[in-house]
């Protein structure tokens, strides 16, 4: 067989003038023109046989809503209503990426989810957990950054800045991510007559945030803040993009009272109102309610899947404490096991971690920070000592934890 020449059999330039040059059976490609080539492979054939594989999953890839639910479990406790909320949405939202829509005329719609709950009872965790387990681009956006276009403060377009930053660029699996939009409630209209001020940060990015959550193109800056004329913009479909929200909604609970009343008067009102738990209110949340606490029809018709979490009591924060699978307390005794030492607590220091924490209200984000208070000195010292062996004791953690400032953990 005839020896390949040295030269690109593209474009004719040697090897000496290329970066790379691949041989082939009777000829060779250089790297620019393979690039070249690739581009008008992308252009002439449709997206769907270039890409075959593009969603990167397929029916039986996908986790059914139990599966996803028990993943969820191992590192969420409780709120048990939103884990099983959230598991059908991300199924029947993958299973739409799915869909034929040729073979009938039935479309399965985008099921954008909205979580109702105090601020740290898991909202943020749930997302991140649920983004993990189906290995999809995740990012979470703070919805008080985000103003109307020409204002001070972020573009909502933005919002996907960050999605393609956790996808490295790669367009087509940002397209399929999840975005978590925390304190959705921030943009709420302020008051009932949106027109006596021009309310930027309310109902003008509600309006925005429309178009991203019922899917179109959108032109990001790919390096986000704000747009300018000569930026290059990165096009990019929201359509398979699930966004999930999440808001604390202060004072919500006086709306749903409201409207629990309004309906409890009349026929039956004494039966119904008995079964009414005043204490876990959120968990009668409806639509009306998201309406009443100023978010706009449009915004909440496209977020069809309402879900709440529950408030964390004593028992759960315990629990958080030492069952998840990344708990606190296993992340310190892996730490110590790197330096070959034993770390042990006495039951009753969770107790009484759980109990600073609820007695200075700083909920499941408090338990770090006061373990991390007990744990401080021995983490500084231990490695340097020698000592193999800690035994976390009630004594040890009240001395430690008298010792720190609370108000410092307050503001944790
Ligand atoms: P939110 O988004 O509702 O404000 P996060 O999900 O950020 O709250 O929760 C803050 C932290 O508290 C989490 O990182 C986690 O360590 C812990 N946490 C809160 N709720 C739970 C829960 N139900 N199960 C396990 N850990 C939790």
């Amino acid at each position: 067989m005839a020896k390949v020449s040295d030269k690109c059999s593209f474009c004719g330039r040697s090897r000496s003038e290329v970066s790379l040059l691949i041989a082939g059976v009777s000829g060779n490609i250089c790297d620019q023109c393979a690039d070249q080539a690739y581009d008008i492979v992308k252009d002439s054939l449709p997206k769907s046989k270039t890409k075959p594989g593009k969603l990167g999953f397929t029916k039986k890839d996908l986790p059914a809503p139990q599966q996803i639910k028990n993943y969820l479990d191992q590192y969420v406790i409780g709120q048990d209503d939103a884990k099983k909320y959230l598991s059908v949405a991300v199924f029947n939202h993958y299973k739409r990426l799915l869909q034929d829509v040729t073979e009938d005329d039935v479309e399965i719609e985008k099921s954008n989810i909205i979580m109702v709950g105090r601020t740290g009872t898991g909202k943020t965790l749930l997302a991140r957990t649920i983004a993990n387990r189906l290995h999809v681009p995740f990012t979470i956006v703070d919805a008080t950054v985000l103003t109307e276009a020409g204002y001070v403060g972020e573009d909502i377009e933005s919002i996907l800045t960050r999605l393609l930053q956790a996808s490295d660029y790669n367009v087509d699996a940002a397209e399929r991510g999840i975005v978590f939009i925390d304190e959705i409630d921030k943009i709420a209209r302020k008051g009932d007559n949106p027109s006596i001020t021009r309310d930027v940060s309310g109902e003008g990015v509600q309006q925005g945030l429309l178009k991203l959550l019922e899917g179109s193109i959108v032109n990001v800056p790919p390096q986000g803040g704000r747009k300018h004329p000569d930026q290059k913009m990165i096009p990019v479909n929201t359509k398979n993009i699930l966004f999930i929200c999440g808001g604390a909604f202060d004072g919500i609970e006086r709306k749903i009272a409201q409207r629990l009343n309004t309906r409890a008067v009349g026929y039956g009102a004494a039966a119904g109102r008995k079964d009414i738990d005043v204490e876990n209110l959120l968990q009668y949340i409806t639509p009306t309610d998201l309406k009443s606490f100023g978010l706009i029809p449009e915004i909440i018709g496209r977020l069809p899947i309402l879900t709440y979490l529950n408030p964390l009591d004593k028992d759960t924060l315990r629990r958080i404490l030492t069952e998840p699978k990344n708990s606190i307390v296993k992340q310190y005794i892996k730490l110590f096991k790197m330096d070959d030492i034993d770390l042990q607590f006495d039951e009753e220091v969770f107790d009484y971690i759980v109990e600073k924490a609820l007695e200075f209200k700083l909920g499941a984000r408090g338990l770090r920070s006061i373990a991390e208070s007990i744990m401080m000195d021995a983490m500084f010292e231990m490695p340097s000592t020698g000592e193999k062996n800690l035994h976390i004791t009630l004594d040890y953690a009240k001395e430690k934890l008298g010792k720190a400032n609370m108000d410092r953990l307050r503001q944790d």
